[in-house]
C-alpha cells in the first residue's frame, strides 16, 4: 500500500500515522520528494482498512498495489487447488460437467434427468431443493422432501449432488448433499458465507449480477479465511446495457481469474444466456476459454417446468453439447501439453 501525503504534512499527525500502522506490524519506509512525501506500507496490509487512512487531514491519497485477499491469491498458492468429490475431479485441467433441473420437483423428474445426464458423461447433478426466487408468489422449491428426493437419487442413480443453500439454519439438512451452491443473489451474504467456512463441503460461488472480480474473490476469501479450502467460482453471466438478453456471459472472466486465483472456475451458460438456444455456444465459448467446468440446467421437460424452463436443455440436446465440450477440452488440452 501508497500513502501519498499532502504537501508539507503536520509533524505530529504524520507521527501519529506512523505509530498507529506501526502498532499494526506495518513497516513505514517515507519517500520526502521537494514537493510530496510518500510513504510505502510494507507488511499484511489485508486487514489495513485505507479508507481510514484517506481520510486523514495529512493524506492526499492512498493506493493498494497488493490485492486484499490473500488465501484466494494465486500468488501465494501458485498450484490450482483440486476438488474431489466422489469420482469427480474439479480443478487442474480436468473438465468438470454439472448437469440436472434448476429445481427438484417430483421423483420422476428427478430420477429421469439424473439417469439421462448420466448417461451422456456428465460427473455432478445439479438440483435445488431450495430456491430463493425473484417472486415470493413463484415455486419456491421442495425444502426437506427435495433433499430427501436427492438423498434417493444418490443412492439409486448414483450422482454426486450440487444443490443450493441460501441461509445458515438450512445447514444441518445439507449433511449428504455433496456441494452447496451459493447463488448470484446471495454472492455477499456473509453470514452464510462465513458459516460455509466452518464447514467442508465444497462451495460453488456464483458471481452477483453487478460485481467485480475482486468482490467475487473477497466473498471466497470469506469461506477460505473460515477453513474451508474448497471453494469453486461459477461464472453466471452480468448485467450490462444490454436489455434482450438475462445476462452477458463473461467469458473474460474465466483468464482473467485463473490468473488472479488458484480456485477451479467454471460457468453457468443457462442462468447467463436465459434461452435454452444459447446454452451451447455460451457452454463451449467457456470451455474454449480454459473454464474447468460448466454448470447446466436441463430438463425432461422444458416447457412444464416448474423453474427456469426456457433456459433448460432437453436430455437429447446436452447429450450432444456435452460431447462438443469434450472435443473442445481435448484440442485446448493437447495445444498446452
Ligand atoms: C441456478 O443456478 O439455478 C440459479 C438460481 O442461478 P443464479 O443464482 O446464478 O441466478
Ligand atoms: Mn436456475
Amino acid at each position: 500500500m501508497i500513502v501519498i501525503l499532502k504537501n508539507k504534512p503536520d509533524p505530529d499527525q504524520l507521527e501519529g500515522l506512523i505509530s498507529w500502522l506501526n502498532a499494526q506490524d506495518i513497516d513505514v519506509h517515507p519517500t520526502v520528494g521537494s514537493s510530496q512525501t510518500i510513504l510505502g506500507l510494507v507488511g499484511d496490509t489485508s486487514r489495513i482498512d485505507m479508507n481510514l487512512i484517506a481520510a486523514l487531514d495529512i493524506v492526499e491519497a492512498v493506493k493498494r498495489v497488493a490485492e486484499p485477499y490473500k488465501n484466494a491469491n494465486r500468488k501465494f498458492h501458485p498450484d490450482d487447488t483440486v476438488i474431489r468429490v466422489g469420482d469427480a475431479v474439479i480443478g487442474g485441467g480436468s473438465l468438470t460437467v454439472i448437469a440436472g433441473p434448476c429445481a427438484v420437483e417430483s421423483e420422476d423428474q428427478l430420477m429421469t434427468v439424473a439417469k439421462a445426464v448420466k448417461e451422456a458423461g456428465a460427473n455432478l447433478l445439479r438440483a435445488s431443493a431450495f430456491k430463493p426466487r425473484s417472486s415470493p408468489y413463484s415455486f419456491q422449491g421442495l425444502g426437506i422432501e427435495g433433499i430427501r428426493l436427492l438423498m434417493k437419487e444418490k443412492e439409486e442413480v448414483g450422482l454426486p449432488v450440487v444443490s443450493e443453500i441460501y441461509d445458515s439454519s438450512q445447514l444441518p439438512l445439507f449433511a449428504e448433499i455433496d456441494v452447496l451452491m451459493v447463488g448470484a443473489k446471495n454472492m455477499q451474504n456473509y453470514a452464510l458465507l462465513r458459516a460455509l467456512g466452518k464447514t467442508e463441503k465444497p462451495v460453488i460461488l456464483k458471481r452477483g449480477f453487478s460485481n467485480t472480480y475482486e468482490e467475487w474473490l473477497m466473498s471466497a476469501e470469506y469461506i477460505l479465511a473460515g477453513g474451508n479450502k474448497n471453494v469453486i467460482l461459477c461464472e453466471r453471466g452480468i448485467r450490462t446495457f444490454e436489455p434482450s438478453v438475462s445476462g452477458t456471459l463473461d467469458v473474460t472472466s474465466v483468464p482473467v481469474l485463473k490468473g488472479l486465483t488458484h480456485l477451479p472456475v467454471i460457468i453457468d451458460p443457462s442462468s447467463a444466456g436465459g434461452k435454452y438456444t444459447y446454452v451451447p455456444a455460451l457452454a463451449r465459448a467457456g470451455v474454449a476459454a480454459g473454464a474447468d467446468g460448466v454448470m447446466i440446467e436441463v430438463h425432461n421437460d422444458p416447457t412444464r417446468a416448474k423453474c427456469d424452463g426456457p433456459q433448460s436443455l432437453t436430455p437429447k440436446k446436452f447429450a450432444k453439447t456435452a460431447e462438443s465440450l469434450r472435443r473442445i477440452h481435448s484440442i485446448i488440452h493437447e495445444e498446452e501439453m
